[in-house]
């Protein structure tokens, strides 16, 4: 007896969908993919639970026939691709003619569409049953998604939180709202809107739009191109570092992919900027020959392989280095934090017009004055820790190397190398330890301080992370969209820096992996005291080299970086006349 018999479609299509609608935003991605397939200029995404009762996709693209919006419902059928000649040369976001069976099967499904051409037409897919009646619409196409999961017990227990599933969906949304600058994408959550922005074509409008004003100022241009490809977008200043890998989205033709090396890579590139637990900021859109391109590799179609991947990633090496030098990207290590201006909306609107994605020119210095740290008087805090038996006891500043390190001499004749990153860093890491470690008091901070959340920030800000803000001494209140006031901040942050202080804690609670306190503080201590360090290449006077090496001194622990990197390097004379041949050796 025969035992091998070909799959009932039913079955098929909830296989695939195994593959292709892991949660809520698989489902969202498939749909706005397909809108944007149909040369939308306007899409709007409504969820409802989580997307467990409802997600709604609307968009005015070119719509569907009668037929074909049933034709649809069938399993690989697709309008994007014809011959194999096609799949090596996929302009589409979708191709594989899956998702909307996949997702049919796993959920009560109606499509409403209309192509401009007479009345529209309404396919109802319930259990595998379609039912096709007329309706009226305009030109476009509106797919309602219930239930999902509803025949599939063991996928609904799998989802996470609401918070998170919303989350995960309004990533997928704003990225997908960056690869289409020129498309108007608004997301609605629970009848209230997420994000909307423009369709006006501009990257960094679309930023504004998802992330904010003080992101979108913060976002420096980046251009490369050559024969095979050609990388358009921002790079994050090095102060908007992350604490994780997810603000760095990398576009390709359109779609967001998932390009591990590649992400190393642009990770590697700000190597000098920022420290190494921090991550950047970047949305980068690679246009590359659809040719040169594999997206057929997982059916979710995230991960895609290029040929000339290498080239891409030396070209990033080299260049995104190049377009961070020379900004003013130093934040001031010393003057009271800023006061917080609200600035216009007319004045990014300015920086858009002056945006062209053209080669930067290599530029002559712009800021020939070197961004000098001043370092502060000692302060008590310090005094109080002098260690009885330091090994070192003084250290004489001699001159800086390579504007990174400072050579020093000691008075038994050796000399030493002092790395000025790592040396700074352990002395505001030992001074913010003792600083946080004293018993809280806090009080409202002295400048007001407005913070700013990304719409997916938002939702992640539940009122368990804010008692546990309120317990490290931050107090917030909401304040407009997306927005929140700080009031209360622990007192001694006033004499540090108030604002790094709430940037580092907030981001740290948000995106930080299961948070608790001890871990909190730790993390926001080692980042604060990178950030206000002098880094690699700042230029010293002697007086400052001194100053640092004094306060050095002066650490519970003068050795190492609180990363663990070693802060001094020391040559004996004994070592120093060894190479020489003056020791008989
Ligand atoms: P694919 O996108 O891989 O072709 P789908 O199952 O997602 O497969 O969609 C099947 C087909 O349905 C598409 O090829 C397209 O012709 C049509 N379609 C789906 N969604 C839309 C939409 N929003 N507007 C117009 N046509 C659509
Ligand atoms: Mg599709």
């Amino acid at each position: 007896m025969s035992k091998i018999h070909v799959m009932e479609n039913a079955l098929a299509n909830m296989i695939a969908a195994g593959e292709v609608v892991e949660r809520p935003s698989s489902v969202i991605k498939e749909l706005v993919e397909n809108s944007i397939d149909a040369q939308s200029r306007q899409i709007g995404v409504f969820i409802y639970d989580a997307g467990r009762t409802k997600i709604v996709v609307e968009d005015d693209g070119t719509g569907m026939d009668r037929e074909d919006a049933v034709e649809a419902f069938k399993r690989h059928a697709t309008s994007k691709i014809l011959t194999t000649f096609d799949l090596f040369r996929i302009k589409t976001l979708g191709f594989r003619g899956e998702a909307l069976p996949s997702i049919a099967s796993v959920s009560k499904m109606t499509l409403v569409t209309c192509d401009g051409s007479g009345a529209g037409t309404s396919v109802v897919s319930e259990d595998d049953e379609l039912s096709v009646h007329d309706a009226s619409m305009r030109q476009g196409t509106v797919v309602t998604v219930e239930e999902l999961f509803y025949n599939t017990p063991a996928r609904l227990k799998y989802l996470k939180s609401d918070f998170t599933e919303n989350a995960n969906s309004i990533e997928i949304m704003c990225r997908l709202a960056l690869a289409h600058p020129e498309i108007a994408m608004t997301l609605y959550v629970d009848d209230r809107k997420n994000f909307s922005t423009s369709g006006r074509g501009n990257l960094l409008e679309t930023i504004k739009d998802i992330y904010g004003l003080e992101v979108a100022q913060k976002m420096i241009p980046f251009h490369y191109a050559n024969n095979d490809f050609s990388v358009d977008g921002f790079l994050g200043k090095p102060e908007m570092a992350k604490a994780n890998r997810y603000f760095i989205i990398t576009l390709l033709n359109g779609r967001n992919v998932y390009m591990p090396k590649v992400q190393s890579t642009i990770v590697d590139s700000y190597h000098d900027f920022i420290p190494p637990t921090r991550f950047p900021f970047v949305v980068l859109e690679m246009t590359i020959d659809p040719a040169l391109v594999d997206v057929n590799v997982h059916p979710s179609k995230r991960e895609v392989r290029f040929s000339k991947e290498g080239d891409l990633r030396l070209a990033l090496l080299e260049k995104i280095p190049e377009a961070l030098r020379g900004k003013n990207l130093v934040p001031d290590v010393v003057s009271a934090p800023k006061p917080q201006v609200m600035v216009k909306e007319e004045q990014l609107a300015l920086e858009f017009d002056t945006y062209s994605p053209k080669p930067i020119m290599p530029e002559v210095e712009s800021n020939p004055v070197p961004q000098v740290a001043v370092f502060k008087e000692p302060e008590a805090v310090y005094r109080e820790s002098v260690h009885a038996e330091t090994q070192i006891r003084s250290l004489k500043a001699l001159c800086q190397l390579h504007l990174t390190y400072i050579v020093a001499e000691d008075d038994q004749g050796g000399f030493y190398l002092i790395d000025q990153h790592a040396a700074n860093e352990r002395i505001n890491y030992e001074k913010l330890q003792r600083l946080m470690n004293a018993t809280l008091t806090v009080s409202e901070p002295l400048i007001p301080i407005v913070v700013h959340l990304n719409p997916s920030e938002m939702v992640l800000l539940n009122s368990e992370k804010m008692a546990l803000l309120e317990s490290v001494g931050l107090k917030l209140e909401m304040f407009g969209i997306n927005a929140y006031q700080v009031r209360q901040i622990p007192s001694w942050a006033k004499e540090y820096d108030e604002q790094a202080y709430v940037d580092e804690i907030l981001h740290e609670a948000l995106h930080g992996d299961k948070i608790d306190i001890p871990k909190l503080r730790t993390h926001v201590i080692a980042t604060m005291s990178c950030k206000r360090s002098v880094k690699a290449h700042d230029r010293l006077s002697l007086s400052e080299m001194q100053y640092l090496l004094d306060t050095l001194l002066l650490c519970d622990n003068p050795h190492s970086c609180p990363h663990g990197r070693p802060t001094i390097v020391h040559f004996t004379q004994y070592e120093i006349e060894k190479m020489f041949k003056r020791t008989g050796v």
